[in-house]
C-alpha cells in the first residue's frame, strides 16, 4: 500500500549517549511541535539506543506526542552503518514527512547518510524552518500552468559565508530532512507529567554486517560551557593579544560570567575554539552579553544577536555591532573594562 505522504507525522531524531539525552532534541521538539500543529499531524521522536526506554517520558514532557523506540544491544553505541539501516527500515515503515535531525557530530553523520539511501534531500545546518507553499515552474517553457505545492518544509540557512539567507525546498522526494543548529531552536517549557503514544519497532539488524567494532571510548571533558551561561564576556580581534585576553577572564570572573570570542580572536590564537561564537561556531543567547573589540560581522551576529542585553565595547563608533546593540560604550576596551571590573567589585 502507498503512504500518503502528506499526512505523514513530523519526527526528531532524539540524540543520547550513554542513556542520557542530549540539548539538541529537546530544542528541536519546540520547533517540530510549530511545524507540526500547522501541518495538523503528530510530532514524534525517534529514540535508538539500548535500554534506553525510559528516556522516552523526556521526550513526551518535552513537547513529543510519540516516541518511536528502536532498542537493540547493537545501537548502543553510536555506529553509523547501524543506525543508518534502522533509522531508514523506520522511514520506510511510517513514512514521516519531515524528519529533522541536530547538526551535532552524530547527526552530520547520521543524516546525509539516510538521506542518500533513501535518496531524498537534505539541508544541512538550518538556523530555521517552516511550513508554506513552493511554486512548481517546471514546463513553464511548455507552457504549462505554474503548480502550487502547499505544506513544504522551509528550510532556512545562511549561505555564501552568510551574505544572502536561502530558502530551501524539497518538495519532490520525501521524507524532507534538515539539520539543525545546536542551541538555535526553542525547548518548549517542560510539562511535567506530560505523556504520549509509545511505539517500539524492530531494529531489523539481524543478519546485518556491522564493519565498526567499538573497542574503547576516551573522552576529553571540557570545563567551556558557553551555552548554560547566563552572561558572557565575548572578545574578538581588537583584544590585541592572547595575554590581553585575561582581562575578559577577570571580567567574566567578577560577574560569574564565561567567555567567548570571535572568529578571528580564535584564528589568531587568543582564545579556543570552543569558545568561538556565530555561524561556525555556538549560539548563544544569554541573559547579558558584553562584546569587546568585536566588529560585528554578520557570521559573528547569527550566534549571538538573540541574547537579552547586548553591552558592545569598541572604539569605532561606526562599528555595525552597535547596530543590535542595547548600549555601546565607544572606547578602548584597555580602559572601559579595568573600570567595569573595579565597578563591580566596588
Ligand atoms: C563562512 C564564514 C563563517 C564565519 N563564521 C564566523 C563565526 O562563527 N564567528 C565569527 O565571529 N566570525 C565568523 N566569520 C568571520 C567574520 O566574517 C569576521 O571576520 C569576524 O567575526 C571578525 O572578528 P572580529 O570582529 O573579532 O575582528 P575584526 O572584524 O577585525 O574587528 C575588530 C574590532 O575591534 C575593534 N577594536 C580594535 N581595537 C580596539 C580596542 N582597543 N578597544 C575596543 N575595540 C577595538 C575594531 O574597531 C574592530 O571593530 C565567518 C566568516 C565566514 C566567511
Amino acid at each position: 500500500m502507498e503512504i500518503d505522504r502528506t499526512k505523514g507525522e513530523v519526527w526528531v531524531f532524539a540524540e543520547q549517549e550513554d542513556g542520557v539525552l542530549s540539548d539538541v532534541p529537546r530544542e528541536l521538539l519546540g520547533k517540530g511541535r510549530e511545524l507540526a500543529d500547522t501541518l495538523g499531524v503528530k510530532l514524534a521522536a525517534v529514540l535508538m539506543g539500548a535500554g534506553v526506554e525510559p528516556l522516552s517520558k523526556e521526550l513526551f514532557e518535552a513537547g513529543a506526542d510519540k516516541v518511536h523506540l528502536v532498542d537493540d544491544p547493537a545501537l548502543k553505541v553510536f555506529r553509523s552503518k547501524a543506525y543508518r539501516h534502522a533509522f531508514v527500515e523506520l522511514i520506510k515503515e511510517c513514512g514521516p514527512q519531515i524528519v529533522i535531525f541536530g547538526a551535532t557530530h552524530m547527526g552530520r553523520d547520521l543524516a546525509p547518510a539516510v538521506a542518500s539511501q533513501l535518496g531524498c534531500g537534505l539541508t544541512a545546518d538550518c538556523t530555521e524552518l517552516q511550513i508554506g507553499e513552493f511554486t512548481d515552474k517546471r514546463g513553464a517553457c511548455q507552457g504549462a500552468e505554474p503548480k502550487v505545492v502547499p505544506g513544504v518544509l522551509q528550510q532556512i540557512r545562511p549561505a555564501f559565508g552568510g551574505n544572502i539567507i536561502a530558502t530551501i525546498v524539497n518538495p519532490y522526494n520525501w521524507p524532507q530532512m534538515a539539520t539543525v543548529r545546536e542551541g538555535v531552536m526553542k525547548p518548549l517549557e517542560r510539562m511535567p507529567g506530560r505523556t504520549g503514544e509509545l511505539v517500539k519497532h524492530d531494529s531489523k539488524l539481524d543478519g546485518v554486517e556491522i564493519p565498526v567494532e567499538v573497542l574503547e571510548i576516551v573522552r576529553r571533558h571540557s570545563s567551556i560551557n558557553l551555552k548554560g551561561s547566563r552572561i558572557i564576556v565575548a572578545g574578538g580581534a581588537g583584544v590585541g593579544s592572547k595575554e590581553n585576553f585575561k582581562l575578559l577572564h577577570d571580567l567574566a570572573d567578577a560577574l560569574g560570567g564565561a567567555v567567548g570570542g570571535s572568529r578571528a580572536a580564535v584564528d589568531l590564537g587568543y582564545c579556543e575554539h570552543e569558545r568561538q561564537i556565530g555561524q561556525t561556531g555556538v549560539t548563544v543567547r544569554p541573559a547579558l552579553f558584553i562584546s569587546c573589540g568585536i566588529s560585528g560581522a554578520v557570521q559573528h551576529l547569527a550566534g549571538m544577536q538573540d541574547s537579552a542585553k547586548i553591552i558592545a565595547i569598541n572604539t569605532d563608533k561606526d562599528a555595525p555591532v552597535f547596530k543590535i546593540a542595547h548600549y555601546g560604550i565607544v572606547g578602548d576596551l584597555n580602559v572601559v573594562i579595568p573600570k567595569m571590573i573595579k565597578a563591580i567589585k566596588g
